[in-house]
């Protein structure tokens, strides 16, 4: 195996001990350690998030991103008839941006704030802290820890970034067949990755036969098991679902493992609990899943959903009066968030809904 310097972390020296008297452990309970764990794990320990943090996400680089997601929102709620009562959830909601921006648009319309109920799906004390904070003129949200404990009744549920923090699995094509990647020790004691021949195949990858020998497929069971789950009560109890993150639509093979600290890429087995971990997120996987439940709408990119939700005139609202400098402020946030040279086209849209719902930016208005 090869071996590579892992910073003695507290969480390292933990994993460590775990191999040594467990054996190694697969790359999901490896991220599922480093995001999780009660005492280190990166998203239980601090706020990743921000200039200061680790990285930068789409609310927070403008407010307009949550707007109109806050509108998408608003309209989702009209086409299920506005009901008096629903629950607006988001799953791992960081600071809170997102949803305090979605509120003060779509609270532009009356009834749809009093009907709502917010609840916030999330891990991280600190961050529920700060969303509470975000939130205090706008609502008293609720906390819970798993999506399928998100109270009852119609559902509009967004999320931002949530999947690829979820734990991957990672099998590789050998010439033996598949195995799965698997974190050991290696010579020096040190974490390390290597293979572990699967017995049986648990899993179905897009295709068999041609696949090149080192070929990595990755499968998230837990992104695919709480798709499948609101899809399912989507269906039954109305409402609708949108989901962003960084990924790809199509299905495909390829290591997208990816350690970030201090906002640069780090090596994922360095810094055990210091480094955000994420994988993109296979949205073919997640529409496979949704697909037996609600109606689920082709992906789109973000700079698509953006535009189709109106990027350009909210931008140039906000720009209108404002000095030079806040008004090219304006047009690089907008630029990052949609320049498909940027998060424009890496980033991608899903959407699922219960039955005969007109969805904004994926469904034709006419
Ligand atoms: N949506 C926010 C934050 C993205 S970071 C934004 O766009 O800025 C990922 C978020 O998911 C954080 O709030 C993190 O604490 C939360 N999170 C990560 N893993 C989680 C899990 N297993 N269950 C619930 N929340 C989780």
């Amino acid at each position: 195996m090869p071996s590579t310097a892992t910073e003695q972390t507290t969480l390292a020296a933990k994993l460590i001990r775990r191999i040594e008297t467990d054996g190694p452990i697969s790359v999901s309970e490896f991220m599922t350690a480093c995001l999780a764990d009660p005492e280190h794990g990166y998203y239980t320990r601090h706020d990743p998030l921000g200039r200061s943090g680790d990285f930068i996400t789409a609310p927070e680089i403008s407010q307009i991103f949550g707007e109109l997601i806050g509108i998408w929102c608003l309209a989702a709620w009209q086409a299920m008839g506005s009901p008096d009562r629903f629950v607006l959830a988001e799953l791992g909601p960081g600071r809170g941006t997102l949803m305090a921006d979605a509120l003060r648009a779509a609270r532009l319309r009356p009834g749809f704030g009093d009907a709502a109920t917010i609840a916030l799906v999330e891990i991280n004390e600190g961050l529920k802290t700060a969303q509470r904070t975000a939130l205090q003129d706008l609502a008293t949200p609720i906390w819970v820890d798993r999506p399928d404990a998100l109270p009852s009744g119609p559902l509009i549920v967004i999320a931002n970034e949530f999947f690829d923090a979820l734990p991957i699995r990672q099998f590789v094509r050998t010439d033996k067949g598949w195995a799965e990647r698997m974190v050991g020790l290696g010579d020096n004691g040190s974490l390390a990755f290597g293979l572990q021949p699967l017995p049986e195949l648990g899993f179905s990858p897009p295709a068999d036969g041609n696949v090149p020998e080192g070929a990595v497929y990755e499968a998230c069971p837990s992104a695919t098991a709480i798709t499948a789950a609101l899809s399912e009560r989507i269906a039954h109890d109305g409402g609708a679902a949108l989901f962003i993150d960084y990924g790809h639509a199509e299905p495909g093979f390829g290591d997208t493992l990816q350690a970030v600290r201090s906002h640069r890429y780090d090596d994922p087995l360095a810094h055990p609990g210091r480094a955000d971990l994420t994988a993109h997120v296979d949205f073919a996987a997640l529409a496979r899943a949704a697909s037996g439940g609600s109606e689920v709408r082709p992906v789109i990119d973000q700079a698509t959903f953006l535009e189709r939700m109106g990027i350009d005139i909210r931008a140039e609202t906000l720009a209108r009066g404002q000095d030079e400098p806040t008004q090219s402020a304006i047009a690089s946030a907008v630029e990052r968030l949609a320049g498909t040279d940027q998060m424009g086209r890496l980033f991608k849209a899903f959407a699922f809904a219960s039955k005969g719902i007109n969805l904004p930016a994926f469904d034709s208005t006419g």
